[in-house]
């Protein structure tokens, strides 16, 4: 999305800062023990005995508790300590973009993430890496047809190329191992905002059925560099409404993303209009007809509570204060649940060191991991 190409021009600008967060977190319960694929590490009652039975960790509505974070805005713990955080309110996941995660600095925080419990997953656009666009002097059928009839390489490609297909699943399977999560779930994202193909065989297929076709032959082969694995099928922007041919792979999840969404209404608001005139009960009624086609259990919501970048306009220079309702959010999360979702992520880009600096401890994000951990149904 358009946030991380504006987050990277900040991320050398970031690392002065060295505020200390100074608030005390509300706790109210230590991590989130019961995610999946880690032993919680805690439930320890300092007797050191290992007879005792383990408590009883309550079972929690929100299974997925996560953060989409720049690395800028997190590598610097001493101005903010997304680590600590996570761990005092119940945040199980973070999904961590513009990382050079070959740099010790990285290493550091990915330890003391599996330390605390929390999953790493990798949560970005990733089309012109499975299909370079510098093919398409020599294989334009790979590439797209535009409502004129050229082939283009500016976006996405023509899901009806098998040759296109192929080089996509030789592709995902080297980017399954250097964006290898710790959840087993993947994000390799169309382009945002980018056209489909027109040509004769892709022309009766909406934007989700052409997105669809090159994530089953994504899965399939990620599948083959990790057998659990589980791909994102992004519903947002021009992918809102649910496919309509193409069956997607049983590993495929739905993620629901209401970008244009109004920030100031709860989702649960039908007569709310967001921006480019999106209406409330819009999303409602693509979320529910996706939720027909893909699994509910599985599905995902990522939203924009907490995303700096989308209220700062992308403006680094000009950070705004994130309007957090905690009472909207809330709401957001309980119509959330009633659909049968259970993992949330949300955006918190431009929430790190300088804006820590500007605005004081973004109590927000212990607010936000507080309210999923203790939600009920
Ligand atoms: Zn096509």
């Amino acid at each position: 999305m358009k946030r991380i190409f504006l987050t990277l021009l900040m991320a050398a600008g970031c690392l002065s800062f060295t505020l200390c967060s100074c608030s005390e977190p509300a706790v109210q319960a230590d991590s989130g023990e019961e995610n999946v694929g880690q032993d919680g590490g805690d439930g320890d009652d300092g007797t050191g005995d290992t007879d005792d039975p383990e408590p009883a960790e309550p079972e929690r509505w929100f299974i997925q508790r996560g953060l989409v974070a720049s690395w800028s805005d997190v590598m610097n713990a001493d101005a903010i300590d997304y680590v600590e955080i996570a761990k005092a309110n119940g945040i199980n996941t973070f999904s961590i973009f513009g990382a050079e995660r070959t740099w010790p600095i990285w290493q550091k925080f990915a330890d003391r993430c599996a330390e605390a419990g929390i999953d790493l997953e990798y949560e970005e656009h990733m089309m012109s890496r499975l299909l370079p666009r510098d093919l398409f002097s020599t294989h334009p059928e790979y590439f797209r047809m535009n409502e004129k009839g050229q082939r283009v390489n500016d976006a996405n490609g023509c899901p009806s190329s098998e040759g296109a297909l192929a080089e996509i699943r030789k592709n995902a399977k080297t980017l399954a191992v250097d964006y290898a999560p710790t959840n087993d779930k993947y994000y390799f994202w169309l382009d945002d905002g980018g056209g489909v193909c027109h040509c004769d065989k892709c022309k009766g297929l909406n934007y989700a059925d052409q997105a669809l076709l090159f994530e089953n032959a994504v899965i399939e082969a990620i599948k083959e560099v990790n057998p659990e694995a589980m791909l994102a099928h992004l519903c947002y922007a021009a992918s809102i409404d649910p496919p309509q041919t193409v069956k997607p792979h049983e590993d495929i999840f739905l993620e629901f993303a209401p970008f244009y969404r109004s920030m100031s209404d709860p989702i649960s608001s039908e007569w709310a209009v967001g921006r480019y005139s999106m209406k409330h009960s819009t999303y409602l009624r693509a979320l529910k007809e996706n939720l027909e086609v893909f699994p509910p259990e599985t599905a995902q919501v990522l939203e924009y509570w907490m995303d700096d970048s989308l209220f700062s306009e992308w403006d680094p220079t000009d950070l705004v204060e994130v309007p957090w309702d905690n009472g909207m959010f809330l709401d957001d999360i309980d119509t959330y649940a009633s659909y049968g979702i259970r993992n949330i992520m949300c955006y918190c880009v431009y929430v790190g060191p300088s804006y820590v600096n500007k605005f004081g401890f973004p109590a927000f994000l212990e607010e936000y991991g507080q309210g999923l951990l203790n939600y009920e149904r």
